[in-house]
């Protein structure tokens, strides 16, 4: 067991709810490994709350957090310091002390290129589909971009917010759901970022089975859902011949990204998912 002293380093996650926060049981496994005198705690903090939370936060010896929802936009008008890659995303998921205050950047864009990376394709001549335009797609779209993948298109149910997307990422192109039976069949990176098909509605998918039809054999399917694993979308692509990823690739890498921020040495990646692999019992 791990032994917590006045000398323990404090790191932690704020969000509201918390309850639900996987990163402890990643984090404080790798804390373990590496032998190093931290503890990763779970901090539950309301909207109304925030602003408070930061200021009392600056003063406590805790030495950086990570930032879910709802908190990873607005946290960052409370920051010292904000990486030019948040800011471009519009959200923050780790911060960590500087000399003046907090300083805060986005490790969930590297968490969902970090499978991508592993495979061997030709992204300039790749034009990926991306389901949703919420916070998780602006990650994504930003990292497809950083990979030099053209022509990124984007998907949504709602005409408004869709011009809303494309008026701040001027390199996508959106479309309506109704366009999707054209748009599939010539994708070679599908990207899943609405929650459809999430624990408890595990039974079902953004596309049915007539739309999965179109997938084509040896297109990679992503979806950044992590519980179910796979999701039934996967499932469907699977059968279809598709190479698929799921979320839990980029909940881990993001982490562990935030992890070496923080520590500033190496982490093992390896012992964070088999952490989360244990508890998930998958
Ligand atoms: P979000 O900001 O609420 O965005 C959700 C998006 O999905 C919105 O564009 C929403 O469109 C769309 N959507 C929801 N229900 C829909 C439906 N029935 N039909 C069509 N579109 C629908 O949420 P988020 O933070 O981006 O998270 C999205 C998903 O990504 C969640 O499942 C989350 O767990 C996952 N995620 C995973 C990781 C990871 O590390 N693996 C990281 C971040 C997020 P409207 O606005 O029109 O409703």
């Amino acid at each position: 067991m791990q032994i917590i002293t006045g000398k323990t380093k404090l790191l932690g996650v704020i969000g509201d709810p918390i309850e639900h926060s996987l990163s402890p049981v990643m984090h404080n496994a790798a804390i373990k490994a590496l032998g190093v005198d931290y503890v990763y705690i779970p901090l539950g903090i309301k909207t109304e709350d925030l602003e408070r939370a930061i200021a009392t936060l600056g003063g406590l010896n805790l030495e950086g957090f990570n930032v879910t929802i709802p908190h990873k936009q607005r946290i960052m008008q409370f920051l010292d310091e904000v990486s030019p890659l948040a800011k471009r995303v519009g959200a923050t998921n780790t911060v960590w002390r500087n000399q003046q205050g907090w300083s805060g950047t986005n490790t969930d864009v590297a968490g969902f290129l970090a499978p991508l990376k592993e495979l061997e394709r030709n992204w300039s001549e790749i034009k990926p589909l991306v389901l949703g335009y919420g916070g998780a797609a602006r990650a994504v779209v930003e990292g497809l971009s950083g990979l030099g993948c053209q022509g990124i298109r984007v998907v949504g149910r709602n005409l408004e917010k869709l011009a809303l997307f494309q008026k701040e990422w001027s390199q996508v192109e959106v479309y309506q759901w109704s366009d999707l039976p054209e748009l599939i069949s010539a994708s070679e990176l599908l990207v899943n970022t609405t929650p459809i098909g999430m624990y408890p509605q595990v039974q079902e998918s953004p596309l049915d089975d007539d739309l999965v039809k179109s997938i084509q054999p040896g297109a990679i399917v992503y979806d950044l859902i992590y519980t179910p694993r796979p999701s039934k979308l996967l499932i469907q692509s699977q059968k279809q011949g598709a190479e698929t990823i799921d979320g839990l690739e980029m909940l881990i890498n993001q982490g562990a990204i935030a992890l070496e921020i923080w520590l500033q040495q190496p982490v093992p990646v390896e012992v964070m998912r088999q952490a989360l692999l244990n508890y998930l019992q998958i």
